[in-house]
């Protein structure tokens, strides 16, 4: 669209549009492919879709390893990633975390997380890694959990992403799994980056066993209220996903999780997973108010960023902002406010029964592909 054919696009607008409007006084819209006229006294053609020979194909059989950059993954750019390689460390222990034939999870995981680095790289994205050598961060397990997820939290990342793999009794289990802390409503924001991983893992792995839903809550796991779900996931103040590719206790699953191309079509798959969820827009808030304009009876202001309209572009006028959603809570009241859809901007004047010591405002909404807020909470100063 940015490539300077708007008479084409026009053109090609109109088109449809001239078909739409026939289209409730005429048998047939012009814009679409005219069948073959039968000669007389002659069948009509049957029209050949190539399906069945391009179904024959075997989805196990690997795509080509040949990994190229999607033009969309440029929306990539600068979006903040800290990548957790799991683990790490504890080589000497013998039955710590290995396949079958000893492959240690630690060792896959960072070489995983270091192809995707390099890829995220190539677009300009803004990555750090909790660890890029084999070891903890901390001696103790959960200080190590700790640091992992302070570190996403300092950065103030834009997504944590901990790559793991599986281990499982049977040696028959092999699916992939994205995990998120908490209840679906807790950070709407990590399930979209579940779901887009899930997606790109399906394609570029091509394992032939699928959850019912491979992106669960971590309470799958460790529920309430025994427990609080996977320590690192439930420590991030920050969109935080677990990703479980793939089994390393499948004996044939470990056998191509040590061969590094594999590891770096995991990579691509996470890349992918990752550029599509970027290209769906990273929504955002900001508050307009100045310090000194923060307080009871003073209007607040918050610019919604739907992460679409700043790209500019075709249609970049019309709102992608789900208005219906907007929902906006002051120290977790729900606030009545105004949505002006074509500045983008939420005001509301919350009263002073509502203030505290210390505030918070918490704007969530969904632009057009559904995403939600990255960080929907501003502390008022
Ligand atoms: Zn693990």
């Amino acid at each position: 669209m940015s490539d300077a054919h708007p008479g084409r696009i026009w053109l090609g607008l109109a088109a449809c549009l001239t078909c739409a409007l026939l289209g409730a006084g005429v048998t047939r819209l012009a814009c679409l492919p005219a069948t073959p006229a039968a000669v007389p006294g002659e069948a009509p053609r049957p029209v050949a879709t190539g399906l069945a020979a391009a179904t024959d194909g075997d989805w196990l059989a690997l795509p080509p390893a040949s990994f190229p950059i999607p033009p969309y993954a440029r929306f990539l750019k600068d979006v903040r990633i800290v990548l957790d390689p799991g683990h790490g460390g504890r080589g000497h222990l013998k039955k710590w975390k290995r396949g079958p034939t000893g492959l240690r999870e630690a060792e896959v995981n960072l070489s995983v997380a270091l192809c995707l680095r390099d890829l995220l790289a190539r677009v300009g994205a803004d990555v750090t890694l909790t660890r890029s050598d084999d070891s903890y961060l901390d001696a103790d397990n959960s200080a190590d959990l700790r640091a992992r997820a302070a570190l996403a939290n300092r950065l103030r990342a834009d997504l944590l992403l901990s790559i793991h793999h599986n281990g499982a009794a049977s040696p028959k289990a092999n699916y992939t799994t994205v995990f998120y802390h908490g209840r679906p409503d807790d950070s709407p924001a990590s399930l979209d980056a579940a779901r887009h991983i899930l997606y790109g893992l399906n394609d570029a792995l091509r394992l032939d066993r699928h959850l019912e839903c491979a992106v669960l809550s971590d309470y799958a796991l460790f529920p309430p209220p025994k427990n609080d779900g996977l320590a690192l996931l439930r420590q991030a103040r920050v969109p935080a996903v677990l990703s479980e590719a793939s089994f390393h206790s499948n004996p044939e699953e470990e056998q191509r999780l040590r061969d590094p191309d594999y590891n770096l079509r995991e990579a691509y798959g996470l890349f992918l997973g990752l550029a599509r969820w970027a290209q769906s827009g990273l929504c955002r808030v900001r508050l307009l108010n100045a310090p000194n304009q923060v307080g009871p009876g003073r209007e607040l202001q918050l610019e919604l960023d739907d992460g679409l309209a700043r790209r500019g572009g075709f249609g970049a006028e019309t709102s992608k902002i789900s208005a219906a959603s907007i929902d906006l809570r002051l120290n977790g009241q729900p606030l009545p406010f105004e949505f002006d859809p074509v500045k983008r901007i939420v005001r509301c004047v919350p009263g002073e029964q509502r203030w505290r010591a210390r505030n918070t405002l918490t704007c969530q909404f969904r632009n057009q592909f559904g995403q939600a807020v990255l960080h929907p909470e501003v502390v008022l100063e």
